[in-house]
């Protein structure tokens, strides 16, 4: 495989020579795939990036970390490889988008104008939207959640808590006992939709090679274990496989009774008798032993309380871009890229990737005023882990499976090779190629 140098420069191959100044916000996987592409693709460009996070964290490694796979300090990069010291990098928080007069207002109180907006901001993991609980109470009383993280200090606590809490449920497994474990996914859109099964199936995994097992349930908020058919066929071969364990649809944990160890959920179903069928809900309360919580996302603040997000639909909440161009839709000067994005495809790496030179090449086209040609296709991908050793690649878009090799058309398939290429290889890919807008 061939991998870029930290220093070698792109410039050389930059061509259009459009002119406006592109500020950036965020500096995760998306912001810094968009500068890259932005930055190859303009002479002389003039590019800021606006994030407060020195430590780039490789967030698909979590999952690693929480099962033992990897060590925490495996997921830790560092933005300084990444922005060159042409891209004005100001290491601060956005607190307000104007986009009316095209201004952000910093944490710091000082304003930035721009003429081009990219949103990269990701998606903010709400836990307090829980009643009961805090994002403190993470790693404490059977509490776990693989996505806790924090990006302004670098750490990724749901990995390294999340192994010792999968090792507590083993020791209590081995020494008789039979724990309840739940592990939860919420009602909304969600950065890796598949990282909720992945530590499900992991989990019951990892007791199972020492011949062990207990009672897991999970519960989702939705009505299906996936989107696609055979994807969902192959997950539930996967839980079949697993004594103990079982799901239940439509509930959304609401509740947790951290010290007493109660979560309720918010249950929907369908009544059906002589009269007709009738919705109906009502609260659930389950005990548990360990619970790992996938929390509720949203935009962070800065742009769930702008004027920037859909109103209605089932978007609501999120970046109001066209799912094709990545083109706000009523800004014209703005882009969105990565998981802010309300598009109906994928919150994944995998999608930002796909957006970056898209989104890329439209800004230099709206630079340009030339109609905007590229076409984002819905491509996500969740590579989906039945248990240790497997992977479904699950790569679809937007008219359904885009498998990236052509001859595995069936995206269902649980692979070793997949297994290998996504432990061993794609964060050197993530590092080396696609932070530098080479993939
Ligand atoms: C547990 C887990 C497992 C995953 N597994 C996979 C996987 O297997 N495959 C896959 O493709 N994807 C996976 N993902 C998803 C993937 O990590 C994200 O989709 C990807 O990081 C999205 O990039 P982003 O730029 O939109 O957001 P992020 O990478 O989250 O970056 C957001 C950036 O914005 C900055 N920021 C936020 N607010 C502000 C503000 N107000 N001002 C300035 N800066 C701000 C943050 O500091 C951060 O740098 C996983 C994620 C998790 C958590």
């Amino acid at each position: 495989m061939a991998i870029a140098s930290a220093s070698m420069s792109t410039q050389a191959k930059a061509a259009t020579d459009v002119k406006g100044k592109i500020v950036i916000i965020g500096a995760g996987a998306g912001g810094i795939m968009a500068m890259a592409h932005l930055r190859s693709k303009i002479s002389n460009p003039d590019i800021t990036i606006i994030s407060p996070n020195e430590t780039h964290l490789y967030q698909p490694g979590q999952v690693f970390i929480a099962t033992g796979v990897y060590q925490p300090e495996d997921i830790i990069m560092n933005n300084n490889d990444f922005i060159p010291s042409d891209v004005n990098w100001i290491k601060d928080e956005v607190k307000n988008i104007d986009a009316e007069s095209n201004k952000l207002t910093l944490r710091n109180g000082e304003e930035v104008s721009y003429d081009y907006l990219v949103v990269a901001t990701g998606a903010a993991c709400n836990y307090d939207w829980i009643e009961g609980l805090k994002k403190e109470d993470i790693g404490t009383n059977g509490l776990s959640s693989v996505y806790l993280s924090d990006f302004e200090k670098g750490t990724a606590d749901g990995g390294s808590t999340g192994w010792t809490w999968l090792n507590d449920i083993t020791k209590e497994v081995e020494s008789g006992k039979k724990p309840r474990v739940i592990f939860t996914q919420p009602r909304t859109a969600i950065k890796c939709g598949g990282a909720p099964q992945k530590m499900l199936c992991l989990c019951a995994d990892y007791l199972k090679q020492k011949k062990l097992h207990t009672e897991m349930i999970f519960t989702t908020a939705g009505g299906k274990l996936f989107s696609l058919k055979n994807v969902a066929d192959e997950l539930q071969k996967a839980q079949d496989s697993y004594e103990g364990m079982s799901t239940k649809f439509k509930h959304n944990l609401i509740k947790v009774d951290v010290k007493n160890k109660k979560a309720t959920f918010h249950y929907i179903y369908e009544h059906k008798d002589e009269w007709g069928v009738e919705s109906m809900e009502e609260e659930v309360v389950l005990d548990y032993d360990y619970l790992h919580i996938v929390p509720p996302m949203s935009p962070v603040d800065a742009v769930r309380e702008s004027n920037l997000v859909w109103e209605e639909g089932a978007e609501k909440g999120w970046l109001e871009v066209d799912k094709f161009t990545l083109q706000h839709r009523r800004y014209k000067n703005i882009f969105g890229i990565g998981d802010v994005c309300g598009v109906p495809m994928g919150k994944t790496g995998g999608s930002a990737r796909h957006h970056a030179p898209i989104v890329a090449k439209n800004i230099i086209s709206a630079m340009g005023n030339k109609p905007l040609e590229e076409k984002f296709d819905g491509y996500t991908v969740c590579p989906l882990k039945p248990r240790y050793g497997e992977i479904i690649m699950a790569e679809f878009g937007y008219d359904g499976p885009m498998p990236s090799i052509p001859f595995w058309k069936d995206i269902s398939v649980p692979r070793y090779s997949w297994w290998i290429f996504d432990v061993y290889m794609l964060k050197h890919m993530y590092k080396h190629l696609m932070m530098r807008g080479l993939m």
